[in-house]
């Protein structure tokens, strides 16, 4: 195939391969340093994940999304770019379990008046014993941390199923950093504080206050493509090879036909697609490292409801195995403008595929399962749904099986080698990561400035 060279291209030119949140922090930070970059994007638009589609009146997010306030410099950087049109929203979110709606993350207190006297006294009992069995810091998979935290009980009923379903492996095999902050809150301490003073001592764990733009989390997305402006961005530019000489990345080729020269690169691609796009191929141990690591999909069922509204949590999480999805959010908790008036929409995130399984092509079978399941537990009549859509979104969760971190080093140690390639990201660095992580890791790599290494 014949291949295009761009001519002209001034010395310096950073490419950042990838314009989901992680590309697109880099491209507003190189703008800010007044840096020449460009963004090649695959899909016909930017933002990645973070994106909020149109469908008719009603708006969606892939997958519920909010805005973290975890540093406040970053808060107050969008805060600025944004201006008004990023409110704080105060609403918690809850666990679906035996029919009842529990906390989230989860409380003491209410966990107790859930689950009753005896329920809780077991439960007491098993996290006592746990803690008596051993330390939690021996832990080396995510079943025993879980279990050594809160109890056989607890641990089995809200966080074992939960990240089965949401990672595709049993939780023996999935390493610690599954957790995230979701067990932060139910120490042995709060538990007894807020038991032995029914609830009047409130442990600080219950985030319902959270950012969230008007109109969808895609609006962060428009502000940081706003301020990179026009011209930076290539959308429709698939990188499909990886060209490099001598420790440098020395041109990308897109879409199979053009080739694009390049100074520097920055890569936020999934880390074993880009592995698989290096010419010459990278060797064969890491390239079998990489083959070794998989992501979770997620089929997204997005539906509109003729009414006004079936729920008042920001997300709901449905650990039993009975239901299809592992969560449910209604966007219209989030922002209003989600969807028009006197109407809501529910949006349910069924995790699918990673470790050699694929995703069911069954699009209607998805929708079916879900109006189904959401009808069986009373929040919508069949008869309520007027409007369904589903999307899929591929390397959605990288899964962190145990023993990971290992392997995923010993690819990106590979990498440093080549001098002028940098890599930031979630699927990129291999790591279940937030977007204020993106635009932290974006503005370090152009603040960094490609130090020799
Ligand atoms: C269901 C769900 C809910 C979430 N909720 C939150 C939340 O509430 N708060 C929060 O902070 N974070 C949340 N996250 C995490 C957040 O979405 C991610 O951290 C963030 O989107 C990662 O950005 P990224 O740029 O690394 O990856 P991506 O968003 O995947 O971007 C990668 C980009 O690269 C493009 N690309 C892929 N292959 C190529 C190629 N060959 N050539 C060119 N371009 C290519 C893709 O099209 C995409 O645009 C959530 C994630 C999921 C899945």
């Amino acid at each position: 195939m014949k291949h295009r060279k761009h001519a002209g291209r001034p010395p310096g030119r950073i490419t950042i391969l990838g314009g989901g949140a992680a590309g697109l922090a880099a491209g507003y930070y190189a703008a800010s340093a007044g840096l020449d970059f460009t963004v090649l994007e695959a899909e016909e638009s930017a933002g990645g994940m973070c994106r909020t589609r149109s469908c008719g009146d009603f708006r969606f997010d892939l997958g519920a999304h909010r805005f973290h306030d975890q540093d406040s410099r970053l808060t107050q950087e969008m805060k600025d770019l944004l201006g008004e049109r990023l409110p704080v929203i105060e609403i918690g979110s809850q666990i679906y379990s035996e029919g009842r709606l529990i906390d989230f993350p989860l409380s003491p207190f209410n966990l107790i008046r859930n689950i009753g006297p005896l329920g809780a006294m077991n439960a007491g009992l098993h996290l006592i014993s746990a803690r008596l069995g051993g330390r939690g810091r021996d832990a080396d998979n995510f079943e025993r941390f879980a279990v050594h935290k809160y109890g056989r009980p607890i641990a089995k009923r809200f966080l074992l199923n939960y990240s089965e379903k949401l990672w595709g492996l049993p939780c023996g095999r999935l390493s610690l950093d599954v957790s995230g902050k979701r067990l932060k809150g139910l120490s042995l301490t709060t538990f007894l504080l807020e038991a032995f003073t029914s609830g009047r001592i409130k442990t600080r764990h219950l985030d319902g206050a959270f950012y969230y733009p008007e109109g969808g989390f895609g609006g962060i997305i428009d502000g940081l493509t706003g301020f990179i402006g026009p011209g930076r961005i290539r959308t429709d530019s698939r990188v499909t090879r990886v060209l490099h000489r001598e420790g440098r990345v020395t041109a990308v080729e897109l879409n199979g036909r053009e080739t694009v020269e390049t100074d520097r690169v920055i890569s936020t691609l999934p880390l074993p697609l880009f592995i698989s796009m290096m010419d010459p191929a990278c060797p064969p141990q890491i390239a079998s490292l990489a083959a070794s690591l998989s992501y979770r999909s997620l089929i997204l069922v997005m539906l509109m409801i003729d009414r006004e509204s079936v729920t008042r949590s920001g997300t709901v999480y449905f650990p039993d195995p009975e239901f299809p999805f592992n969560r449910v959010s209604e966007p219209r908790n989030r922002s209003g403008r989600m969807s028009p008036a006197g109407k809501t929409s529910l949006l349910a995130e069924i995790p699918c595929g990673g470790k050699g399984a694929a995703c069911p092509d069954d699009e209607a079978g998805a929708v079916r399962s879900v109006v189904d399941s959401l009808a069986r537990i009373g929040w919508i009549r069949e008869a309520d749904v007027i409007g369904k859509r589903v999307e899929r979104l591929e390397h959605a969760y990288p899964i962190l099986e145990t023993g990971h971190a290992v392997k995923v080093g010993r690819i990106l140690k590979y990498l440093e080698s080549f001098r002028n390639l940098r890599l930031i990201g979630r699927n990129s660095l291999f790591k279940y990561t937030h977007f204020h992580n993106m635009m932290r890791q974006g503005q370090a790599v152009i603040e960094e400035g490609f130090k020799a290494r």
